[in-house]
């Protein structure tokens, strides 16, 4: 498995000073391997190393890390991308009742996790729940889901086979309008396999109930069929998101990496158990420790990052400081910092106290956007620019501003907002605090 295999890689890469196209090659094997065993998707497969090596190589291998471990380091990150990145959860503000449409395949867990979803919208989120069944075609469906919502202490709106799907639904959206019901959850029926009647019946459930969340439920047991199928309900509906099931009793964990990148649809929830408290928001990263299986090691990466991060946020405090070998380089460096860190307040601690209030006094005008606007600018720089702006001239703003994506005007502000900053920060090392704050501000 991943683990095992990369556990091989680590020990491959030892002694190696730096990873090289050359000496990451047979590591990226094993990568390839373990992912086709996970059974994730051949072209998500391709991609994904191909993104880890570029990643990869020529990279400094920091701090006190062995290649091996940055490799790790990055595979775990390219893992967490492909997973989506940030962990999204349900969008329940819109106008009340919330309507979150369930579809799937028979068997995949969607009655079941209408409970568990039903049971957490109840619990952790204080919702006013009401549950219905449109599986007409099986009786015992509409009484599985009445006892699940007897169980997570939800309202159940009865149903009988000789209704209408369409029907039930508008009826059950009419009562929790008129009760107050802050989330309708909606089970549909499945059939074993994708079929015509099935995808216009849920698409006619769409249309009627104009859902803020349809949700695909997969079973993470099926691997690729599950991706597969998820693509085929994707083409139909608009999915919002994907509720991955059976986790649990899947080692592999395929389905949690292609489905993704193939549907481009976040999965928000994972079940990992049969019990109504076996659902748990998804987190991607979370998920990529569990596929790697490698805490110790993840472990030592996050902290090497966290020192070369302290100790690059201490040599900026310096520059700060004096105003001198203050460059776009640093400039950009103080961005990237600030925004890892989740704002500007943790780099502030690092700064002399007057320093610090300065900053924080321009806190407030640097809207997150700007940052990375800014930061996009500086990144289309090469690396001479960024060592000496003063070489930037019409032509190359030219360049930088199509490589950012941004108008020439706006290079020519981020250039004079530097140069200012840089001779605020000289100001700053010859004293005057009022003339500091003006600068900043100005
Ligand atoms: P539906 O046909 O899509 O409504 O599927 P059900 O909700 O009836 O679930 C089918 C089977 O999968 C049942 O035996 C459930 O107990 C089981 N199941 C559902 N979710 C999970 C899960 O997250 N983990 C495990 N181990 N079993 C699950
Ligand atoms: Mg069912």
């Amino acid at each position: 498995n991943l683990t095992q295999r990369l556990s091989k890689v680590v020990k491959t890469l030892r002694g190696q000073a730096r990873l090289t196209e050359d000496n990451i090659q047979e590591a990226l094997r094993e990568v390839r391997m373990a992912l086709l065993e996970a059974d994730v998707a051949l072209p998500v497969v391709k991609d994904f190393i191909a993104r880890v090596k570029e990643k990869a190589v020529g990279q400094e291998v920091i701090g006190s890390l062995t290649p091996g471990q940055a490799l790790i380091g990055v595979v775990h990150d390219e893992l967490v991308a492909l997973m989506g990145g940030q962990s999204e959860g349900l969008k329940l503000e819109a106008r009340p009742p919330v309507v979150i449409l369930m579809a799937g395949l028979q068997g995949a867990g969607k009655t079941t996790t209408v409970g568990k979803l039903a049971k957490w919208l109840k619990e952790e989120k204080r919702k006013k729940v009401l549950v219905v069944s449109t599986d007409v075609y099986r009786p015992a469906a509409i009484e599985q889901l009445r006892t699940v919502a007897e169980r997570a202490g939800v309202d159940f709106f009865p149903s009988s086979p000789e209704q209408q799907p369409e029907a039930i639904a508008r009826a059950a959206k009419d009562w929790a309008e008129r009760h107050f019901h802050d989330v309708l959850l909606v089970d549909t029926a499945g059939r074993l396999a994708i079929d015509q009647p099935m995808m216009d019946e849920i698409k006619a459930l769409h249309a009627a109930l104009n859902p803020t969340e349809t949700l695909f439920v997969v079973d993470a047991m099926l691997g690729q069929d599950a991706v597969n199928t998820a693509r085929a309900f994707n083409e139909t509906l608009p999915l919002t998101g994907v509720v991955l099931t059976k986790l649990d009793g899947d080692a592999r964990g395929g389905a949690a990496l292609s489905v993704r990148a193939v549907t481009g649809k976040p999965i928000k929830f994972a079940g990992v158990g049969e019990k109504l408290a076996g659902l748990e928001p998804f987190h991607p990263d979370r998920m990529a420790n569990r596929i790697l299986g490698m805490g110790d090691i993840l472990g030592l990466v996050e902290e090497a990052r966290r020192t070369v991060d302290e100790h690059k946020a201490k040599e900026l405090a310096q520059k700060l400081r004096t105003g001198k070998g203050f460059d776009l380089n640093d400039f950009r460096e103080q961005i990237v910092q600030m925004r890892k860190m989740g704002g500007i307040g943790a780099l502030l601690d690092k700064l002399p106290a007057q320093f610090a209030q300065a900053a924080g006094q321009l806190q407030g005008g640097m809207e997150e956007k700007a940052i990375s606007r800014i930061q996009g600018i500086i990144d289309a720089m090469t690396p001479q620019e960024r060592a000496n702006p003063d070489i930037i001239k019409a032509s190359r703003k030219r360049r930088i501003a199509a490589g950012a994506g941004v108008t020439v005007q706006e290079v020519n502000r981020l250039l004079k907002q530097f140069d200012q900053t840089q001779r605020v920060m000289k100001q700053f090392s010859k004293g005057g605090m009022g003339k500091v704050m003006r600068g900043l501000r100005g």
